[in-house]
């Protein structure tokens, strides 16, 4: 019976888990997570990204903004709302590890909308109770690239035809620093007209 009434207290005791967080987080950031945000803003400061810290944001680990909303020679063009558009830092060093690659293929900007927004997540059009990884700053929602030779390729009517829309999408799958994006290939329902990139924020 003790080891009963042990166990009630120990899961009546024990942090209210929030789904769809990454492991380990918690709100107010704790120590690990201040630990792992210092080495992302050491990791941006080396790659030569220019940044700031950005006010205490709620849900947001390490929130930064970028001046310009240049990263490297990589462009976030915002298609809509006043900036400064804070994210905490693991989706912008993310994106900056990813920059070469991007540029590569001819990617000046990448033209997104919902960048930090506190909200829940959306499945099949409708509201769950599941907090959205864009409310803790770390996912982006892209609508269009410009390229390098000024044609801006929209993701609801060039996903099928411009070959740059997959190879845009394979660039973060492939990357240990995101998760799998949500493309009109593999999410239709949701994601037709935009590709839902979300960083890991790796707390252990
Ligand atoms: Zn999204």
């Amino acid at each position: 019976m003790w080891v009963t009434l042990f166990a009630v207290w120990v899961a009546a005791s024990a942090p209210r888990k929030v789904a769809n967080m990454p492991r380990g987080w918690s709100w107010p950031p704790n120590a690990a997570m201040k630990r792992v945000g210092g080495e992302c803003l050491a990791r941006l400061d080396a790659a030569g990204i220019e940044f700031r810290k950005a006010k205490a944001i709620p849900k947001i680990s390490t929130a930064i903004v970028l001046p310009g909303l240049a990263i490297g020679e990589l462009m976030l063009t915002p298609l809509g709302g006043g900036g400064p558009y804070p994210m905490d830092c693991e989706l912008a060093a993310g994106i900056a590890e990813l920059g070469p690659s991007l540029r590569a293929l001819g990617i000046r900007a990448i033209r997104f909308r919902t960048l930090h927004k506190y909200r829940t997540v959306r499945k099949k059009g409708r509201k769950t109770r599941i907090l959205s990884r864009h409310a803790i700053g770390l996912a982006v929602d892209v609508f269009g690239l410009e390229l390098d030779d000024g044609r801006i390729v929209e993701v609801e009517h060039a996903w099928a035809s411009a070959d740059v829309m997959p190879a845009f999408a394979a660039v973060f799958a492939t990357s240990p620093r995101f998760r799998t994006p949500l493309t009109p290939a593999n999410d239709p329902h949701d994601h037709g007209d935009h590709i839902h990139l979300e960083a890991h924020l790796r707390i252990q």
